[in-house]
Formats: structure tokens, C-alpha cells, sequence
């Protein structure tokens, strides 16, 4: 097989969503369309991706540096063995030719989403949805048959009061969902503490089950002023308290708040994460990591995590990844992850998982479609097809 052309576009995320860093009525996302010519059903097989979101599109590292890269490399260089499929792994050493290390910034994320599109159009070829695709050739070949999701949500919105969240929350649980999460440490400490405890009415007094997120937004005074008042409550975990990148920070908040810490999702490497794990304070026995694959080089940087992290005795269970899109929903199956994120109604027409997806008690199960399946999320398919048809 061969690789016939490449097409990327932009698509709005907007929405009026605000966290304690920054609202998202600017944020859009980049999509990529890889065509092959191989022909199913008198059409070619194309594979698609998309840079998840929380980071803006790419267009311009895709265009001038990622794309022809892929382009221009030998077609016999980035297939499988046999020349009968692409390989995503191989294709991803041209894609990062002449980029030094370090620095990963917006690159992480135009090589994610071409590196996303290639293992949707591998698991389209050999006619497998993607989380069996992956568990046969990168796990023990007997995939998770559902994964678990927490509804998050619980951002700040102009106008939006304790009531306001609240029917948020009782909405997600009418979903199916058990674990919701809301964002805090964009008002008050005392205002926080109100909001956290009118959600946890809702979740009939359960800590267990509610997780809060503060965007790395806390220096370590706050971190630990917060942690003292929110650990009585037994929570979920406590999310990117500091800066993602302040690993001193956390290790320090580790020494002190016994609760689950959660953090990763705006580390973009390899590197980064191995940072996280050997510098951070992280406790493999109860924290959470939460690498996103799409805005981190894609999945084949993502197993190279997934190595490094069983090297330092790291379960698969802990990581939970950030973005709440399909692509991770067959990845936490395939590599028996702990689970993934879902934003419920959010993060249109990118975000969630296919139309007719049903969550029971948290879990949600994947669908038999070949690839990682946007043919069955009708509005993304339609954008989608539009980069090519
Ligand atoms: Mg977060």
C-alpha cells in the first residue's frame, strides 16, 4: 500500500467554558485526512485524526515540516514488512527528521494527530477496530470489552451559580456516569469549598467519587492550603495542582496530601513524563497519570511512556488519559489502562465518542467499526470527509 495524499484543515472547538487559565471561545483543533490506495467498497481507505483539545491546531508545523516529511519518504520505508499496510511507528521517525530534542511545544501536536490518522488507516487495512488492532500487536491480545469514564465538566460560566452546577452534575449521573469532575481554583478558596460540597450533595456525600482539576493554576502555598481543606473529603484525586512542569511542586504537595494527585496532561514526551515519575513525588499506589497520546506525538510516543512507566513499576491502571476522544478510548482498552476522560456535550465536533455510545455505571464499551470509528459520530464524519472529498 501507499500513502496517495495528505489533507489537514482546522475546526472550531468554541464554547464558553472558562477554567482557572483560560476560556476556550478561541480554541480550535487540526484535522488531518491521510488517503491510501487501498480500495474498500470502490472507495479508498482514509484514516483521520485530530489534535484532541486544550491546545490550538498545527496547520502551520503540519503544512511546512510534518506533512511533506511523510510525503517524501521512501513508500517502502513506512509500510509493514510485507508492504500490505502502513506502519504508524516507522512513519513516525520520518515525520521527526531534523527536529532537535527537547522543546516539544506545538510539534507534539502535529505529529500526534498525522501519527492518530495512521493507526486509524492500519486498523481500517487490516479490518480491525482499533482497540484489537493494538491489543494483538502492542498488548496481550485480550483487550479491556469496556473502559472506564468520569464525566468532566464543573467549569466556571458566566452567570452560572451553585444551582446552575449542580444540574450539571445530576445531569451527568442521568448519563450513566458514577465520577464527575469540576474544575477549581478559579475563585475563592471559600467559594470553591462551597461548590465542591453542593456536588458532593449531589453525589449523596461520596468524596470517592468526584475528582477536582485546578489547570495548574496554584503556587505551593495554595496547593497546600487547598489540600488541607479538601482532604477530609476523601476525593477522587486532585488534579495539575501547580505548574505542569514544577515537578518540585508536586513532590512537595505528595509529602502532604495523603489523597490521589493526578497530573500529565500537558506533558508532551517521553522525556516529560519520565521527569514526572523521577522527579514528582508520584505514588504508584495511588496516583494518576494523564498523558493525552493525541497532543503527545501520538500513540507511538505513548507506548515508549507505557514502557518507561512499567520499567519504574508503574501499573497501566494509573494512567487515565486527558481529552475525552476515541482514539484513547481504544488505546485504555487495548493497554488495560485505568481509564479515560469524557466532557459530556463539550468539545464539539471533535470530542466524545460515537453517537451511539452508552455509558452504565462509568463504563463504556467500544464499537466493532474498523479504525478507531468517526464514521459513527456522524457530525465530526461529515467535517471530516470534507478534507478530501
Ligand atoms: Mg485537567
Amino acid at each position: 500500500m501507499k500513502i496517495v495524499s495528505v489533507h489537514e484543515g482546522t475546526v472550531p472547538i468554541s464554547s464558553s467554558i472558562r477554567n482557572a487559565w483560560i476560556d476556550f471561545s478561541a480554541m480550535d483543533c487540526s484535522i488531518v485526512a491521510v488517503v491510501s490506495d487501498v480500495i474498500r467498497d470502490g472507495r479508498p481507505v482514509v484514516g483521520y485524526g485530530f489534535n484532541s483539545n486544550g491546545r490550538y491546531s498545527a496547520g502551520d508545523i503540519l503544512r511546512r515540516r510534518v506533512i511533506p516529511r511523510l510525503l517524501d519518504a521512501p513508500a517502502d520505508a513506512v509500510v509493514t514488512d510485507d508492504g500490505s499496510n502502513i506502519d504508524p511507528i516507522r512513519a513516525w521517525d520520518f515525520m521527526m527528521r531534523n527536529e532537535k530534542p527537547g522543546g516539544h511545544g506545538e510539534r507534539s501536536v502535529a505529529v500526534g494527530v498525522v501519527d492518530m490518522a495512521l493507526f486509524d488507516l492500519a486498523a481500517k487495512i487490516a479490518g480491525q477496530p482499533l482497540y484489537r488492532f493494538l491489543s494483538d500487536r502492542y498488548g496481550d491480545g485480550e483487550p479491556d470489552d469496556s473502559v472506564f469514564v468520569y464525566a468532566a465538566g464543573g467549569y466556571y460560566a458566566p452567570g452560572k451559580g451553585l444551582r446552575e452546577l449542580q444540574d450539571e452534575m445530576k445531569g451527568f449521573l442521568d448519563l450513566g456516569y458514577r465520577v464527575v469532575k469540576m474544575k477549581i481554583g478559579g475563585a475563592s478558596l471559600k467559594e470553591d469549598l462551597e461548590r465542591i460540597e453542593a456536588v458532593l450533595e449531589v453525589l449523596g456525600g461520596d468524596g470517592s467519587r468526584l475528582a477536582v482539576d485546578v489547570n495548574g493554576r496554584f503556587d505551593l502555598t495554595t496547593a497546600l492550603e487547598y489540600g488541607r481543606a479538601i482532604e477530609p473529603y476523601g476525593l477522587f484525586w486532585y488534579e495539575e495542582v501547580g505548574d505542569p512542569l514544577d515537578y518540585a511542586l508536586n513532590a512537595t504537595l505528595s509529602e502532604h496530601y495523603r489523597g490521589p494527585i493526578a497530573t500529565g496532561e500537558n506533558l508532551f514526551s517521553l522525556p516529560d513524563a519520565r521527569n514526572l515519575v523521577r522527579y514528582a513525588g508520584m505514588r504508584p499506589d495511588r496516583d494518576f497519570i494523564q498523558v493525552d497520546p493525541a497532543l503527545s506525538y501520538g500513540l507511538t510516543e505513548y507506548l515508549r511512556i507505557q514502557d518507561m512507566l512499567r520499567q519504574h513499576g508503574w501499573s497501566s491502571r494509573r494512567c487515565v488519559p486527558h481529552g475525552g476522544h476515541q482514539f484513547s478510548l481504544h488505546i485504555a482498552a487495548a493497554l488495560k489502562l485505568g481509564g479515560n476522560e469524557s466532557y459530556p456535550g463539550e468539545f464539539q465536533p471533535t470530542g466524545g465518542f460515537a453517537d451511539d455510545a452508552v455509558v452504565r455505571d462509568s463504563q463504556v464499551g467500544l464499537t466493532d467499526t474498523p479504525g478507531i470509528g468517526f464514521e459513527g459520530k456522524a457530525a465530526f464524519y461529515q467535517v471530516l470527509r470534507e478534507l478530501h472529498d
